[in-house]
């Protein structure tokens, strides 16, 4: 392998900053289906891609292995997790209970500014969507659900939904980066007049039938990735449970660009990409 002959940068980064752009790298790659759910990921060609020591390497792995988006093992190694059905409907179960708190402290709390935040997030949600920006748009989707939780204001809860959220993308990996439209702008934008009207009950049915609609389309598509068109339930649970037929080995060329993502907003560092 050639990435094997070539040496180390001299001057490789350690400490928290080298392990926050690996784990924002690997958070990214993820988020953007470029890295598949079972994927090797070899010490040494992070080192080389990212600039970060091997230390700093193994340190975000752990990191990430804490959260659950990475595997360890003596035999194997680093591997991006996979998520079965059984874990899908755990984290969207989670998300029910975490988020309908949320949206209850929100409704109850919401200043005025709150509210002309969420109002233009959803209005750049909108024209990303409607513009064809799909990777703005989906980024800004799931960042909907997080701005929510920054502005309640109960950290350790923005914490737990955070790393909920950034597991998503391993339920429904279909290796061709063909994905239905996940989040619906026009659910976000009446959970946004729930909370602006001080109505926390209805905030959260809303909510909550957004995010049992999107457990259904993960599992659809998860379905279609497949080779299955339309599942019906009783084949869901089947489907869900085989392993994604293209899963991959991460290669140093062509997996993903560490340097351009180097200053990208990470999910895991706890900002709301997009957020304004
Ligand atoms: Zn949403």
């Amino acid at each position: 392998m050639l990435a094997a002959r070539r040496k180390l940068p001299r001057d490789v980064a350690s400490g928290p900053e080298a392990e926050q752009r690996v784990v924002s790298a690997i958070v990214e790659a993820i988020l953007d289906q470029k890295l598949a759910p079972g994927a090797r990921l070899v010490e040494r060609e992070l080192a080389l891609s990212s600039g970060a020591s091997r230390l700093a390497i193994r340190n975000g792995l752990l990191r990430l292995a804490q959260s659950g988006l990475v595997e360890l093992s003596p035999n194997k190694g680093a591997t991006i997790a996979t998520c079965g059905p059984r874990e899908a409907r755990e984290i969207f179960d989670a998300r029910v209970l975490i988020e309908s708190s949320l949206l209850t402290t929100l409704s109850e709390k919401a200043s005025e500014d709150d509210i002309a935040r969420l109002d233009a997030f959803v209005e750049d949600e909108r024209q990303a969507y409607a513009a064809g920006r799909m990777q703005d748009a989906r980024y800004l989707s799931r960042g909907f659900h997080l701005l929510i939780a920054d502005l309640a204001g109960n950290r350790v809860l923005a914490s737990f939904l955070r790393e909920l959220i950034n597991k998503q993308p391993l339920l429904s990996w279909t290796g061709n980066g063909s994905r239905s439209c996940f989040c619906g702008n026009q659910a976000h934008s009446e959970i946004v007049r729930a909370i602006a009207a001080g109505d926390a009950s209805a905030a959260v049915a809303l909510n909550v039938e957004h995010l049992r609609e999107l457990e259904r389309q993960l599992i659809a598509d998860r379905g279609k990735a497949l080779g299955v068109e339309q599942p019906s339930s009783g084949e869901a649970k089947a489907i869900a449970e085989r392993p994604p037929k293209r899963a991959r080995a991460l290669s140093t060329k062509g997996a993903f660009d560490w340097r351009a993502k180097r200053d990208a907003a990470g999910v895991l560092a706890g900002k709301t990409r997009g957020a304004r």
